[in-house]
């Protein structure tokens, strides 16, 4: 048998949390969830959730990722989850983008973020003229006909592509294009008058991270001038450019993978940087620990962006685990009174656990500090206040101390 729209009951002692916005929908949630050992429930099945005696408090739809097993579209009873639904949901988030979209010095920014924007699942991000569509599952792929419908009518675009973001068989065909006319990649995008080459067609992380913009715009005015600096996990250089253009006396770009070497070089040559001032290693952050200890080198700001989670030939690192231990690695190349850019993207950690593990990292370094600014999210990368975990950036400018002051007589 299909299903195509179920109801659930909710238990009690988490019905307040639906009540009050609360986004996804997790499996202890519902009563006789056992029924989803049940094969032939569909991903993409609506779910009308309600209370023990049957009322009525979200309508979900199911779909399987790692936080959970769906996410809650609407509150309201009679509202039917067809074209008109998706394609209201991506006008409100545009118009909350139009600044951003008339914005002369940035033409890349996230249009649609999941369920910060009312879907969770599905984020759309705009690349100077192109939609690329990430699907965080099944379910949510099975809304894309809509979807998509709901887009075109709504922005002119040169080119729409998608990314399939769960586990599933299809090939994603011509890299992912759906609609307008196939990019002879990469992509060029202007970010703070910055430039950048972005690649659909080469894995999930397209070149990017979007929601540090205003990371590097303040990278770039407040803190590079004169500088040595260091860029560790650097990708593709994208913190390095801005610091670059910021004036600093020179960069230095770690990253193990070798596809970094010329996605960064592509950048800085796009932004005409030279490569004598701009440095960049392809190596296993930990091995340059070692180098720099051996070598006594040492850096007036150091920017430290790891993934989340990461596995070398040498080390696993964990951001939940390691954290701390990184950054005292990193307070230790750190000139005094330098600055490190700390910043941390793990949606379970939150912005006082991080200021904790900062302050474990600093008694593990034996220095002291003093946080100098926080960033979180940019405004484009709205956040649904029930749900905290979307809140998941935090990014601190710490000022290194290693030295008490003297007095002065
Ligand atoms: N800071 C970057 C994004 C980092 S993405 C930016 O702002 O654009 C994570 C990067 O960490 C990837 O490029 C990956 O190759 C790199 N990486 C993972 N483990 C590593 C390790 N042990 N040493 C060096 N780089 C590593």
């Amino acid at each position: 048998m299909k299903y195509r729209f179920l109801e659930l009951k909710i238990h009690q002692r988490h019905l307040d949390k639906y009540k009050d916005q609360y986004p996804l929908l997790f499996k202890e949630a519902i009563m006789g969830n056992h029924i989803f050992e049940d094969s032939t429930i569909q991903e993409g099945t609506l779910l009308k959730l309600t209370d023990e005696r049957g009322h009525f408090i979200a309508t979900a739809y199911y779909g399987i990722q790692n936080k959970g097993i769906g996410w809650v579209l609407s509150r309201i009873e009679k509202e039917k989850i067809d074209e008109l639904f998706f394609k209201k949901k991506l006008y409100n988030a545009i118009e909350k983008r139009i600044k951003l979209y008339n914005n002369p010095k940035t033409n890349a920014f996230r249009v649609f973020n999941g369920e910060g924007d009312g879907i969770g699942g599905l984020t759309i991000d705009f690349f100077n003229g192109s939609y690329l569509i990430n699907w965080y599952s099944q379910g949510i792929y099975s809304f894309k006909d809509s979807i998509v419908k709901g887009l075109k009518e709504i922005v002119e675009y040169d080119a729409i592509y998608e990314k399939m973001r769960f586990d599933n068989e299809m090939i994603e065909e011509n890299h992912g294009f759906i609609a307008g006319k196939e990019v002879d990649f990469p992509i060029l995008l202007k970010e703070n008058g910055e430039q950048f080459a972005v690649y659909f067609n080469d894995g999930s992380m397209v070149g990017i991270f979007l929601d540090q913009r205003e990371v590097r715009r303040t990278i770039r005015n407040n803190y590079s001038k004169g500088k040595n600096i260091l860029n560790l996990f650097s990708y593709t250089g994208a913190f390095s450019v801005f610091a670059a253009k910021g004036g600093a006396r020179n960069t230095t770009s770690v990253d193990l993978a070798n596809r970094s070497l010329e996605r960064t070089q592509e950048n800085f040559k796009l932004n005409n940087l030279n490569l004598d001032d701009n440095v960049i290693i392809v190596e296993d952050v930990f091995n340059y620990f070692n180098y720099c200890a051996k070598k006594e080198l040492k850096f007036d700001m150091v920017i430290l962006d790891p993934p989340s989670f990461a596995k070398s030939k040498d080390f696993v690192f964990s951001a939940e685990k390691d954290y701390p231990v990184l950054l005292a690695e990193t307070i230790k190349i750190t000139t005094n009174n330098g600055i490190i850019v700390a910043s941390n993207n793990s949606s379970t950690i939150d912005l006082e656990k991080f200021q904790q593990m900062i302050g474990k990292a600093f008694n593990l370094g034996k220095a002291r500090f003093e946080i100098l600014e926080i960033h979180q999210l940019p405004k484009d990368f709205r956040t649904n206040h029930a749900y905290p975990e979307s809140n998941y950036l935090k990014v601190a400018f710490i000022k290194v101390i290693k030295k008490s002051k003297t007095l002065s007589t």
